[in-house]
């Protein structure tokens, strides 16, 4: 399968699955353009690195996927978007009576506002193209629930009902939509959480792993940034051009129990 000729734009991809799923569609002849809300070097060294291992075009445009016109802008400065991947992402953890409203809005604005935007701004781009591909990176509380993730499980749980919206309303045209439901991921902001978590319930890594982080996940092992992207390649493969409005998981069977 060969994505030669179309652009990928990734929503926070400057690190984790974002960077990952740049890194294969790239790998797959897609020029990407990758995001955050910063304009640091190493920012654009992702780029430049990818660009020089898989000879795509590769560009990084900053743009804060909490502000509305600043995802309309990213997509419009992009100038090409064959390939929308929403996949910037925050979380929180907190009762809902403790859960600061700060946190809520910046979640709900992140996780869920920013797809419509880059969305409405897409799907023009993709109709005059004619093809087109929407992925959503929504997440296994997008599906199931957990305590104290309430803005996150609300905006996950949303992105797929607007994904659904999208795959009707462009049904009839070769353009789709579907999210992507990830279980745990070993991505750096997980393995971050990792001593913390051995120190609070005095486990080594291994048991922490598997007994807290997994306990949900039947695998007993993560996903990968690398599986994500191949996921997204997939679905952006001619095979796939009648999967629309649905959802796949890769969760290690997490949405099975
Ligand atoms: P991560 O923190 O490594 O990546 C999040 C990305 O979003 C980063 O590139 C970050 O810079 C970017 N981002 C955050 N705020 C932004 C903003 N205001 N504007 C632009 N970009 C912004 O985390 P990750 O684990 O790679 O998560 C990526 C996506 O996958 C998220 O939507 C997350 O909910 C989802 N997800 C992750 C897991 C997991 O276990 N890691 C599981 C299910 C779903």
């Amino acid at each position: 399968m060969s994505l030669e000729g179309k652009t990928a734009v990734i929503t926070g991809s400057n690190s984790g699955i974002g960077l990952g799923i740049a890194r294969e569609l790239a790998k797959v002849g897609a020029n990407v353009v990758l995001n955050s809300f910063t304009d640091r070097d190493e920012d654009h060294a992702l780029a430049e690195e990818i660009s020089k291992d898989t000879a795509v075009s590769a560009k990084y445009i900053k743009a804060d996927m909490s502000k509305g016109e600043e995802c309309r802008a990213l997509v419009e400065k992009a100038g090409v978007c064959d390939i929308l991947v929403n996949n910037a992402g925050i979380q929180n953890v907190d009762p809902i009576e403790k859960f600061p409203v700060e946190k809520w809005d910046a979640i709900i604005a992140i996780n869920l506002n920013s797809a419509f935007h880059t969305t409405a701004a897409a799907l023009p781009m993709m109709r005059d193209a004619g093809w087109g591909r929407v992925i959503n990176i929504a997440s296994a509380h997008g599906l199931t629930a957990s305590p104290y993730k309430s803005a996150y499980v609300a905006a996950k749980h949303g992105v797929i009902g607007m994904t659904k919206v999208v795959a009707l309303e462009t049904a009839e045209e070769p353009i789709t939509a579907n999210a992507i439901c990830p279980g745990y991921v070993l991505t750096p902001l997980v393995e971050a959480q990792i001593p913390d978590t051995m120190k609070e319930y005095g486990m080594d890594r291994e048991t922490v792993i598997r007994e807290v982080m997994l306990a949900r996940q039947p695998s007993k092992d993560f996903a990968t940034v690398e599986q994500l992207g191949g996921t997204c390649a997939f679905l952006c493969s001619d095979s796939a051009a009648q999967i629309t409005g649905t959802t796949i998981s890769v969760d290690g069977g997490w949405t099975a129990l």
